[in-house]
């Protein structure tokens, strides 16, 4: 696959590093646990959406595209890492962000991720929840252009087949690091949302004949619907390639027990695996996404689910910066 055939900006640090989690792999009693750290891309504290916007980023150059647009829930990260790029490359930046959770917690409307859009210079404005925010974003662009500015619209998670290519790159880059280190992955796990992550590195893995499996974990919606999401966008960065029909729909698993209440809601096995990762392989998870999919890593090894000799890896889709506008969730006594 030759992805420099598709317009592109080159600002995440890659590759990211492939690494053993030997303490938490005996902690577990097995299988042998690795972690790949997309929290570490390196734009705006990292996570999964910059590798997505070296192509969503590209494309909009090539446009000529002096705004982007874009949205996503409050403490959205994909929001964080957007807001972060546009000001690097000098473009006015505005995030329409859906209040998906209701919360009127200080810290969950203004610290974290928001803190960082406003750092940034982003302008943001709040919708109620269930707005369609497609519509929203097309509306201001319109407002926009009679504004004489040329918008880009980025969707929500950077989800389209420009934003999955960047991870058909990340399965090309986990291949070559697994190659070169000798290492046979076994399984690929890791938390799927807005389903661009899952789709482009289930297209890169079955496209390269590596009959690694992925499962997605879900942090929003229910499993057939996020499968059905996922499985689209893979045909439709497939058919973007050349390569249209190549991912079949049993490619594309989830596993969506460990939602909880709803998304961005944090979840007791969340912030569990959060504590887990944290006190014994100092990674950062954060409650809405990675540490979802995190407490259905630990919930299945703990079923065995995975052989005892397998070799797992863990994408770390990053988040953290998350956790400080979710101080709430976690139960540390007072000191003084
Ligand atoms: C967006 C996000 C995900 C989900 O990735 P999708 O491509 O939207 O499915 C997972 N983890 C984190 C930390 C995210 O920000």
């Amino acid at each position: 696959m030759h992805l420099s055939r598709y317009p592109r900006l080159h600002f995440a640090h890659l590759p990211t590093p492939l690494e053993p989690m030997k303490n938490l792999s005996k902690i577990l009693g097995g299988p042998n646990l690795w972690i790949k750290r997309d929290d570490c891309t390196g734009l705006a504290g990292g996570g999964n959406k910059t590798r997505k916007l070296e192509f969503l980023m590209g494309d909009a150059v090539e446009q000529g595209a002096d705004t982007i647009i874009t949205q996503g829930a409050t403490q959205s990260n994909h929001a964080r890492q957007t807001a972060a790029i546009a000001a690097k490359l000098g473009k006015e930046c505005h995030i329409l962000l859906e209040d998906r959770t209701g919360s009127t917690e200080v810290d969950y409307n203004y610290n974290g991720n928001v803190l960082l859009d406003q750092l940034y210079n982003a302008s943001l404005s709040k919708f109620p929840a269930n707005t369609d925010m497609n519509q929203a974003m097309e509306e201001l662009a319109a407002q926009l252009r009679t504004d004489g500015k040329k918008p880009y619209i980025v969707p929500g998670g950077g989800s389209n087949p420009v934003g999955a290519l960047g991870y058909v790159n990340a399965a090309i880059e986990l291949l070559y690091q697994a190659n070169s280190i000798g290492l046979k992955i076994d399984h690929l796990v890791h938390a799927t949302g807005s389903a661009g992550t899952q789709a482009g590195l289930v297209t890169g893995l079955v496209a390269s004949n590596s009959q690694i499996p992925v499962l997605g974990v879900g942090v929003r919606a229910a499993k057939e619907a996020q499968e059905a999401n996922v499985f689209r966008l893979a045909e439709h960065t497939a058919e973007y390639m050349g390569i249209s029909g190549v991912v079949k729909p049993e490619h594309v698993v989830a596993n969506t027990d460990y939602v909880g209440e709803g998304y961005g809601i944090p979840t007791e096995s969340g912030i569990e695996a959060i504590k887990l990762f944290a006190q014994h392989e100092s990674i950062l998870l954060d409650p809405v996404y990675s540490a979802k999919g995190a407490a259905g890593f630990i919930d299945l090894i703990r079923k065995g689910h995975f052989n005892k000799d397998d070799n797992i890896v863990f994408l770390h889709t990053g988040g953290s910066q998350a956790l400080f506008g979710y101080r709430s969730a976690f139960d540390f006594p007072a000191y003084d």
